[in-house]
């Protein structure tokens, strides 16, 4: 029922001329081992510059890859300097947009409350949030595997509707660029945990229906495990995203 989601975070790499050589590649990669994107969805998120280059080339040569923005703003517009609001990635038809990734959590201290407000930004301008959560090694160690990542997807759903069409991401962020990626034991054991909580806040409807991903660390070597867990519906790559070869054998977990 939930169609698995392959998405590649680029953080801050690839400009929007490389940008158009990789989607352009992936395609064709993706067409070679005859890709079925009905059966596992590909999602690349670029840098906000990028945007509009991936969206030319992805209408001109018919791509069925699809995109998204790495971060919004909570405010649609106004005197926000350096901000991008939801309504201009819809613009640019953006599908998704990465909400709470622990770098911006990190580097750029959004709380749960402003990413409450950010997942109701991207609600509002139909572009589906990638909500992510994620405990770090010291969390781990005081609050065990889940409270962490359950309590920061509750605060950032808070005033959601249960027909809301939303993805969540558990990225634990010690398995971020560590080339140490959680089990797939510990994996599903909190995304299981994530589909109760989501039952809870939004109804069961909205836990079955709505794709959890697993981002950190994740390689070509370890996507199948992954993939084979009850409540992982795909991943979230950062690294392993930038080299062509490496994602589309992601994107095709075999
Ligand atoms: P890595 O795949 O490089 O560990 O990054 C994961 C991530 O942060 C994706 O959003």
């Amino acid at each position: 029922v939930r169609t698995p989601l392959l998405a590649g975070n680029w953080k801050m790499n690839l400009d929007h001329l490389q940008a158009i050589a990789f989607v352009q590649k992936l395609a064709w990669t993706l067409k070679d081992a005859h890709h079925d994107y009905t059966q596992a969805e590909v999602a690349v998120f670029p840098p906000f510059t990028d945007l509009r280059s991936v969206q030319n080339l992805i209408a001109a040569d018919k791509l069925d890859i699809v995109y998204g923005g790495q971060d919004l703003s909570a405010h649609d517009s106004g005197a926000y300097t350096g901000e991008i609001s939801g309504a201009f990635l819809a613009k640019l038809e953006c599908t998704y947009v990465i909400v709470g990734h622990s770098e911006r959590r990190q580097y750029h201290g959004e709380n749960d409350e402003l990413l409450n407000a950010k997942v109701k930004a991207a609600l509002k301008h139909n572009v589906v949030p990638v909500l992510c959560v994620g405990e770090t090694a010291e969390d781990l160690e005081e609050f065990g595997p889940s409270a962490v990542p359950v309590a920061q997807m509750r605060a950032a759903l808070a005033g959601v509707s249960a027909d809301a069409n939303i993805v969540i991401a558990y990225e634990p962020v010690w398995a971020i660029g560590s080339g140490l990626a959680a089990t797939e034991e510990q994996a599903e054991q909190v995304c299981a945990a994530l589909r109760v909580a989501l039952a809870e806040e939004l109804g069961t409807d909205a836990a079955e229906r709505t794709r959890i991903l697993y981002g950190g660390s994740v390689k070509s070597t370890n996507i199948a495990g992954f993939m084979r867990q009850t409540n992982i519906d795909g991943a979230l790559v950062g690294g392993a995203s930038l080299d062509v070869a490496e994602f589309s054998s992601i994107a095709r977990f075999q």
